[in-house]
């Protein structure tokens, strides 16, 4: 049996509960083969008669059956299906149709996927099994982290959470994304309670639905709280990296607040300006003592300016991997010293896996998947030799798996059937079995299949693109520029078809130096499809767009007014969306083309 009794900062028990909620993991795990045969069983009797179901069992009566048997069975009548094979099924749930057609239980409320990546929002079933998940990898979490990073008990998180409005259906069910319902939950009072950690913002300023008047009051109070604060968290690290963009031009006005106990006129909403003014109060010691800070960290560029305003702070807490990966060197040039432990790995249609082992930087996370939660199967993918007469390069796949049958080292795409009513449902994600937590495979996320920058025969992959990114962008910080943001699409209404990259860039850089980005970029494509493209000129040279400071701010402020929550946006690393396109080439500054095949 792993781990006793943790011990929290103050040398006490820390409560039975993460000593339960440690040794219920260890079990699930050691028996996750027959855990998640038992799932599937549950999912399937408690769904039994729902009309998707109907279609493939027909009225066989599962109910008798053997738990394997019925595992068998499952994998050959039910076949593999993506959200649109879903969609007319959710899209009558929506509509008000209350018949059993995904789940017996009556759904009364829809999640919103973020659709910052596939640039379009997907309806899902949320249900209370979806908060209660959400309750328990955060507990689950919570007991890891503080092994080794122990907080102390009553302290403060400074959250920059944020949720997205909610909207009613034809039919009347609630919809908006997966963490506005958590946040509204019973569950998310129950985790502060439990975990004994409390967020530094009230109700009213989660919930304002003006992203940039919550971050503000997020920042106040969280300075108005500083040696309360015992961590500094996000759903995705890209709303920390804006949230200390905003302070770098803000700070000021908050400072000037925190001395007079008044709130800028910035914030207009009254239920927001009510709720934080009943907890502010004049401190013009603290207001005078925060300023110096700030001059000072001003000139060194904000370099760790998150451990100089919270010192008592462990850690910083939030979903670093994946597409958030970019955001690294900006949020280490803030927190410096402080560690950043990455948060675990889930999606809007259920949660998949927890990060055991908090101490490993962002970089090296893997997480042990949840056996419990949903019935999970994994499509072994080999990478194609490269076919050039086809389209379609990419990877060739094998019959799904169950979890017991994963591989060390191998590539798959996960396939969940969920507790809400989704059935062997392609999630999309590409992961990587990176190791075992006892019979739980520990999964490497390696990025999303659809996002694929390709022109013809070439296929470039969100990771292909962020490599390549990367290298430029280390030729740019050579000269002292630095990326802020970046996205992509794959030029083809004019021959050649190219790759046009835009980043939004900080500091003075010359014009030689994002040439010479540029061309790395383009040098740095080692699909084989790409480089004998470029080659033969049938694609034409990588362009790069240098967009005006403050576009990927007027990029988000499209997709939050199309109904995405800050605290779920990931820049979308490639879009074809032309709207979009439309905000990118209004605000390109200036464009270079790449010579790297000259
Ligand atoms: P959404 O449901 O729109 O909020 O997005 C869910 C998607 O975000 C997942 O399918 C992944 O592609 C990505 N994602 C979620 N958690 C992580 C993580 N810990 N690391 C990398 N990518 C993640």
């Amino acid at each position: 049996m792993e781990s006793a009794q943790v011990v929290n900062s103050n040398g006490n028990a820390d409560g039975d509960y993460q000593y339960e909620i440690i040794s219920w993991f260890d079990s699930v795990s050691k028996n996750a083969a027959m855990v998640q045969t038992e799932t599937l069983g549950q999912i399937l009797h408690l769904n039994y008669g729902v009309e998707y179901l109907k279609k493939w069992f027909g009225d066989m009566k599962i109910q008798d059956m053997d738990a394997c048997a019925l595992e068998s069975l499952y994998a050959s009548l039910v076949p593999l299906a993506s959200h649109a094979d879903f969609e007319p099924f959710i899209q009558r749930i929506a509509d008000g149709d209350t018949a059993p057609i995904l789940t017996q239980q009556t759904i009364t409320t829809l999640s919103l996927s973020s659709g910052t990546t596939e640039g379009r929002q997907k309806l899902l079933p949320f249900t209370r099994h979806s908060s209660q998940t959400t309750l328990q990898i955060y507990r689950l979490a919570a007991a890891y982290r503080s092994r080794v990073y122990p907080i102390r008990e009553g302290g403060r998180i400074l959250e920059f959470i944020y949720s997205s409005k909610r909207l009613k259906t034809k039919g009347g069910l609630t919809a908006g994304t997966a963490t506005t319902h958590y946040y509204a939950s019973e569950e998310f009072n129950i985790k502060q309670e439990k975990t004994k950690s409390f967020t530094c913002s009230p109700q009213e300023v989660i919930f304002g639905g003006d992203y940039k008047q919550s971050t503000y009051c997020h920042l106040l109070l969280g300075l108005l709280f500083w040696d309360e604060v015992e961590l500094i968290a996000s759903t995705f690290a890209y709303s920390i990296v804006q949230a200390f963009a905003s302070f770098e031009e803000q700070w000021e006005e908050i400072c000037s607040d925190i001395k007079d106990g008044t709130l800028s006129s910035r914030i207009t909403l009254p239920r927001m300006r009510k709720a934080v003014l009943d907890i502010i109060s004049p401190n013009p010691c603290l207001a005078s003592q925060i300023e110096a800070i700030c001059r000072d960290s001003k000139a060194s560029n904000w370099y760790g300016i998150v451990p100089r305003l919270w010192p008592n702070a462990k850690y910083v807490y939030s979903i670093m991997t994946g597409s958030m990966q970019p955001y690294l060197k900006k949020l280490r040039h803030y927190a410096v010293s402080l560690p950043l432990v990455s948060a675990d790995y889930g999606s809007t249609e259920g949660w998949i896996g927890v990060n055991l082992d908090p101490c490993l930087p962002p970089e090296d996370v893997t997480f042990a998947v949840i056996p419990t939660f949903s019935y999970f199967e994994f499509i072994p993918l080999y990478k194609k030799k490269q076919d050039l007469t086809s389209s379609t390069v990419g990877y060739i796949e094998d019959e799904p798996v169950p979890l017991s049958q994963v591989k060390l080292g191998q590539e798959y795409e996960l396939v969940l059937t969920t507790f809400t009513g989704l059935y062997r449902y392609r999630l999309g994600d590409v992961v990587e079995v990176a190791g075992f937590h006892n019979g739980t495979p520990k999964l490497n996320f390696i990025f999303r299949r659809e996002l694929i920058l390709t022109v013809n025969i070439d296929k470039n992959t969100e990771n292909d693109l962020q490599l390549a990114v990367g290298r430029g962008s280390e030729v740019l910080s050579k000269y002292g520029g630095e990326l802020v943001d970046f996205t992509s699409h794959a030029e083809v209404m004019h021959q050649p078809g190219h790759y046009m990259i835009y980043w939004e860039i900080k500091g003075e850089v010359e014009e030689r130096v994002l040439g010479e980005c540029c061309g790395v970029m383009d040098a740095s494509f080692v699909d084989h499809g790409y480089v004998v493209s470029r080659r033969t000129n049938s694609i034409g040279p990588l362009e790069l767009c240098i967009v005006e400071t403050g576009t990927f701010n007027k990029v988000l402020d499209y997709f939050i007014g199309n109904g995405a929550a800050l605290g779920q946006f990931k820049t979308p690393r490639c879009t074809n969306n032309h709207i979009l396109l439309r905000i990118l080439n209004l605000c390109t500054i200036k464009r270079f083309h790449s010579t790297a095949y000259n």
